[in-house]
């Protein structure tokens, strides 16, 4: 340890502020590529879900200014207006209203004015939209259950209710896919004047039905090629319409980057509430267990739902701070990340820096680490080398 050049003097997380997010873990059908936890809606289940959720806030005592609330999940959108009203009003009864950003998760054609006119009541100023693609074959091959002409609906209707910050989601590399119907999803987005979008490239995540088609040969996945293509081409249109890549999936135009998401980048502490939810809270990493009944249960008994807990040393916090802010395009600031790990970035990552430098996949300066354009499309390959050094 003493040669990676430790200042005991530095707080793993030097912050008093905290941000929420909460799993709701129900979705109208799963779709095929989904990996996340949640299970078919129910009434019952969902306001023994939502009492579960709240007490286990009460259960935390937190006393920190919440600085950015979200909901995702699953799916909040799924939720019936008075069990998003009573949520949103009991939350907010224990945590007052987020300091910064308040972000609820929506699928399109599952809400009307009523829903996101308690959501703006309560504080809500962002809406994360999962429009995912605007071809129909593409939405069916993935399971969704909207179609194109919803999503320009849902954003409708979110700004006659006062929504302005709206951010979209969509997936390239769909099977069946091509350069050119990426583009064209990329367009209908930035033709609804947006101010935020993420594409992501969609992942074969075993133990999900898309991983096991693959497997057996059912599709074919879209080439390396054009995979890299579509994200160049996404990169291309969106800053031609204003919104720059503030992270490797995520464009916004000025001001409208997500506050919340920032927290992890920066890796600053976060509570995760319901099954599933993890969390990064008093120098602890910990994981729900991710079962409804299970994680209803222990709750009732006033005991937490973990099913994974890890106390990181010094040097992993640094090497997952070291990764997760260069997600970020502005990177790793080299000031920041040693008053918040102890490590001096430059001394600990001296190798891959040199390493990635040379080939032109990352530039330096005396005061930040970032990852050149070339290097987003691969980035992966690139933040191993800074997982474990
Ligand atoms: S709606 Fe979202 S969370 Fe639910 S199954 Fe589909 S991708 Fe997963």
């Amino acid at each position: 340890m003493s040669e990676k050049r430790f200042q005991p003097n530095a707080s793993p997380i030097p912050d008093n502020t905290l941000s929420v997010y909460i799993h709701v873990p129900f979705c109208a059908r799963k779709c095929r590529y989904c990996s996340f936890y949640s299970i078919p809606y129910n009434t019952e289940a969902a306001d023994a879900w939502s009492r579960a959720v709240l007490r286990e806030l009460e259960l935390y005592n937190v006393h920190h200014p919440i600085q950015t609330l979200y909901i995702g999940g699953g799916s909040p959108s799924v939720l019936s207006v008075s069990q998003i009203d009573f949520l949103l009003r009991r939350l907010l009864e224990q945590t007052g209203r987020p300091t910064e950003e308040f972000t609820v998760e929506i699928n399109p054609a599952q809400t009307n004015a009523e829903f996101f006119t308690v959501l703006k009541s309560s504080g809500v100023n962002r809406l994360s939209i999962g429009a995912q693609s605007f071809h129909p074959e593409e939405l069916s091959f993935l399971g969704r259950l909207h179609q194109p002409q919803d999503i320009s609906k849902t954003v409708k209707t979110a700004r006659q209710c006062g929504f302005e910050n709206i951010a979209l989601d969509l997936i390239y590399a769909v099977p069946g896919s091509s350069l050119k119907t990426w583009k064209q999803s990329v367009r209908k987005a930035l033709a609804l004047d947006i101010p935020h979008l993420s594409a992501y490239s969609l992942t074969y995540e075993s133990d999900t039905p898309l991983f096991r088609n693959l497997e057996d040969g059912r599709i074919v996945p879209v080439d390396e090629d054009t995979d890299r293509q579509m994200y160049e081409a996404a990169i291309d249109l969106l800053a031609s319409a204003g919104l720059e890549p503030y992270e490797i999936s995520n464009f916004a135009r000025p001001g409208f980057a997500c506050r919340h998401n920032f927290r992890y980048w920066d890796n600053r502490p976060w509570l995760g509430l319901g099954p599933s939810a993890a969390s990064w809270f008093n120098g602890q990493r910990t994981r729900h267990i991710a079962d409804l009944d299970q994680y209803i249960e222990s709750i009732r008994k006033n005991q937490w739902a973990f099913d994974e807990v890890q106390v990181p040393s010094p040097l992993e916090i640094a090497c997952e701070t070291a990764v997760l802010n260069l997600r970020k395009t502005a990177g790793i600031n080299r000031q920041q990340f040693i008053s918040q790990t102890g490590f001096d970035p430059m001394e600990l990552f001296a190798e891959p820096i040199q390493h990635y430098a040379a080939l032109g996949l990352l530039e330096y300066t005396h005061e930040t680490i970032q990852l050149t354009r070339p290097a987003r499309a691969v980035a992966d390959s690139i933040l191993c080398d800074f997982a474990d050094v």
